[in-house]
């Protein structure tokens, strides 16, 4: 059966998100329908407003959420009516060479997927009936969303669908990045650069690994206070030290062993670079307009064994990745309902979208009745 569903749409590429009524489809094959409980809003869904991401318009946004399966389609094995699920904006189709290799964000299906279900056809539809793109296969920033079921994980009952909703992006892109990108060791030094929902996941993936130092930079005095929160042990303002990478050297001793940037910017990649010690890497998560640059030392590369490399959803195994974050937070080893700040109604999405550029927030979560 399709439903009428209040979603956030991007008609236009540079003007505010709006909540429109739209008509969300049944599931067909490999599909589900869930009544979403949570969604967060992710710099990634502004990125797609903007164009930095090249999602074209009508978009619903969101791919940050948890909900409940209300409907499913033929074929589907892996869920059922009632259960408990996660989204990912990465189809894992689990058969492709990446998928069979371990690296299902690499998917090549996913690559099919970017603002389409898997087939290349929506099932959100706009109120004149023209088709709404969704972003990364998703569109969960509305009361119902239709998903492959490859975008779907399924968890356990128990955790609050506001917390269980950030697993889904900023905490495996933060935490993934340090236990499965960088794959950090005990006793190691980082430094994390941009202290939104991602880079306070960095943090405090770095912590949980066993780092001896973590240096969180930010521009926002605000951020590096949640930074400390979440087990930062040194702070840096960028607007208060003249060289960054130089402050950062000083801090650890000749460099740190890792760096993450959670910005998306050039300039940024160059000074965590910088701030490497020998043997260091820079973890690259933040995602940067097409047309950005970075400029590194190519010497440096073979003289001080220094690696460079990119991070998407924390290099994540959705299927194995979600549930051990949640089973860690079971544990008290990683926060997640502290990274919630503030709620919103989807009717205050724009607002929503507002308060994360001001930096207002770790994370805003829309909350749906
Ligand atoms: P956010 O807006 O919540 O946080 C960004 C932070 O960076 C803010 O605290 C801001 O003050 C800080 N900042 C801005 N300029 C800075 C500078 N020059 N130096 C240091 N800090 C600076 O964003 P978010 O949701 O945490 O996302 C962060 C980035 O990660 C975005 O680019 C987003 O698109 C990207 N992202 C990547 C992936 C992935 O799979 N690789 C997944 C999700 C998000
Ligand atoms: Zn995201």
């Amino acid at each position: 059966m399709s439903r009428q569903a209040k979603a956030v749409v991007c008609r236009e590429w540079g003007k505010p998100v709006e909540v429109e009524t739209i008509t969300v489809d049944a599931p067909k094959r490999g599909e589900v329908t869930i009544k979403v409980a949570a969604c967060g809003v992710c710099h990634s869904d502004h990125s797609a407003t903007t164009g930095k991401i090249q999602y074209p318009p009508p978009l619903v946004v969101g791919h940050e959420a948890a909900g409940v399966v209300v409907d499913v389609g033929e074929g589907v094995t892996g869920l059922k009516e009632g259960d408990y699920v996660v989204s990912t904006f990465i189809t894992m189709c689990g058969k492709c060479r990446n998928c069979v290799r371990g690296r299902p964000v690499l998917c090549e299906n996913a690559k099919k997927s970017m603002v389409t279900l898997p087939d290349g056809t929506v099932r959100t539809h706009g109120k004149d009936g023209e088709d709404l793109y969704v972003f990364g296969a998703c569109g969960v920033m509305a009361e119902y969303a239709t998903l492959h079921e490859d975008n779907c994980v399924k968890i356990d009952e128990g955790v609050p669908m506001s917390s269980a909703a950030l697993v889904g992006c900023a905490v495996i892109t933060g935490v993934g990045s340090v236990f499965n990108t960088a794959q950090l060791e005990p006793g190691s030094r980082a430094a994390v650069f941009g202290i939104g929902g991602v880079g306070l996941n960095a943090i405090q993936g770095c912590v949980t690994a066993g780092a001896e130092m973590v240096i969180a930079v930010d521009t926002n005095e605000k951020k590096l206070e949640m930074a400390r929160e979440f087990g930062a042990t040194h702070t840096i303002n960028i607007n208060e030290v003249d060289d960054v990478s130089k402050a950062i050297k000083k801090l650890s001793g000749g460099g740190v062993d890792y760096a993450f940037e959670c910005v998306g910017n050039g300039n940024v990649v160059e000074q965590a670079f910088k701030a490497l010690g020998r043997a260091g890497t820079v973890v690259v998560v933040g995602v940067a307009d097409m047309k950005d640059k970075t400029s590194i030392s190519t010497f440096a590369l073979p003289a001080d064994e220094r690696t460079l490399k990119g991070s998407w959803l924390g290099s994540a195994r959705p299927q194995y990745d979600f549930p051990r974050i949640l089973n860690l937070y079971k544990a008290n080893r990683l926060k997640l309902d502290e990274l919630v700040t503030q709620t919103y109604s989807i009717d205050e999405a724009p607002q929503a979208f507002e308060d994360m550029l001001e930096g207002k927030n770790a994370r805003g979560v829309i909350i749906f009745e």
